[in-house]
């Protein structure tokens, strides 16, 4: 070609030309047909930069944000790094949305608290009201992110995808599982079949929902998993989401954040061998609203520590039972006289996420034990 194009003009130019005119005129046509079947394959899904999902990441630290500390081999700081800079080190995340990210804190969840709660419950009930995003995505801590996810869930109106996520190693270890965890966990809340499932966390190729997420391994990358119910979904970046059936019964109730910003106080009580009444009664001396029992078993305790309760209730304190077993549900009235002890059970909810449920309908105003029990009932 490039060699014909230099050739001088003249009548042999001129012959190629004519023979060329068939062979032109075919293959603008076969052009003219193969960008038109594109277009037509690519129909309402195509996607173009402008009409990508906008995700929203909200970031507040955890080791998802952390950077190795020269103290010891394998020492890091949690939230070093900030939301921006995270969504920056992933390659690939700006062809699955538009992204905007913005910082809610820079902790460890370890230091988690209601002020970055009613922060987070907030922003993102502010960006769905006023349209500004498509789904949301939070990193967090790995150690309370089950109790972020569930207080969020219980807050949040409307249908869009929230999704949790963290990684169990900071961005500067040998295998850092952040990057995959963001990459897959805004994949989630890009997609629109994300819709209604309420909360979910995604981390290790799993998507879990808020209810019956828990961590169940200190250190390991396969520790997020809902030991009752099973993942809602599967996620990875090759083979796309899979929801299971489980995604399909997940239905929740939501409750008003209080004005005050506060939640009120509701203490976990671990129950053991050789249990007494003294962290009842240190909890009823601390002003607990509620006191939520890590029971053994079913949601058992000793007879002292039984009696303590009793009276915390009788006080008009808020008593749950759950237990510190991590699977299975809490049944009323086994072993224990919840109705006439006035108690509530936590059925599959454990102590931590009890504790959270708890101080959102004492917020609420919800404390008689028959109406508590009704919003402890699972809804599967
Ligand atoms: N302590 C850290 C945190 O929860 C652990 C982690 O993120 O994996 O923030």
């Amino acid at each position: 070609m490039r060699k014909n194009a230099v050739r001088p003009a003249g009548r042999r130019q001129g012959r190629i030309s004519m023979l060329s005119l068939p062979m032109i005129a075919l293959a603008l046509c076969l052009f003219v047909i193969n960008m038109a079947a594109h277009a037509a394959e690519a129909g309402s899904d195509a996607v173009t930069p402008t009409n990508l999902p906008r995700i929203l990441v909200l970031a507040t630290g955890g080791t998802i944000a952390g950077q190795a500390d020269t103290r010891a081999t394998g020492a890091y700081k949690s939230g070093q790094i900030t939301g921006e800079q995270l969504v920056q080190s992933v390659p690939g995340l700006d062809k699955l949305a538009r992204l905007s990210a913005e910082q809610i804190s820079s902790i460890g969840s370890q230091d988690m608290n209601d002020k970055v709660w009613f922060a987070l419950a907030r922003r993102i009930q502010q960006a769905f009201d006023k349209d500004e995003a498509d789904g949301i995505v939070v990193t967090h801590g790995t150690d309370t992110l089950e109790e972020t996810a569930f207080f969020l869930d219980n807050v949040l109106k409307g249908d869009k995808p929230v999704v949790i996520v963290g990684s169990m190693r900071p961005a500067t270890a040998v295998g850092a599982d952040g990057p995959a965890n963001l990459y897959e966990a805004i994949q989630v809340a890009a997609d629109p079949r994300s819709r209604r499932h309420g909360v979910m966390a995604v981390l290790n190729d799993k998507i879990e929902g808020a209810r019956s997420v828990t961590k169940t391994n200190t250190t390991s990358l396969e520790t997020f998993n809902s030991p009752n119910a099973g993942p809602i979904g599967y996620v990875d970046t090759a083979g796309g989401i899979r929801f299971t059936a489980q995604a399909s019964g997940l239905k929740r109730a939501t409750y008003e954040l209080p004005a005050n910003e506060q939640l009120p106080r509701v203490e976990i009580v671990y129950s053991h061998a050789n249990m007494d009444a003294v962290p009842i009664e240190d909890a009823i001396a601390h002003g607990a609203k509620g006191i939520v029992l890590a029971g053994v078993g079913d949601g058992n305790t000793s007879k002292q520590a039984l009696d303590a309760l009793e009276l915390a209730a009788k006080k008009g304190i808020v008593v749950v039972r759950s237990t510190r077993v991590r699977s299975g549900f809490v049944t009323r009235n086994v072993e224990v006289d919840d109705d006439k002890n006035g108690f509530v059970v936590s059925e599959d909810l454990n102590p931590q996420k009890a504790r959270v449920l708890a101080q959102l309908l004492i917020a609420n105003g919800v404390t008689a034990p028959d109406k508590l029990q009704e919003a402890f009932r699972a809804t599967w």
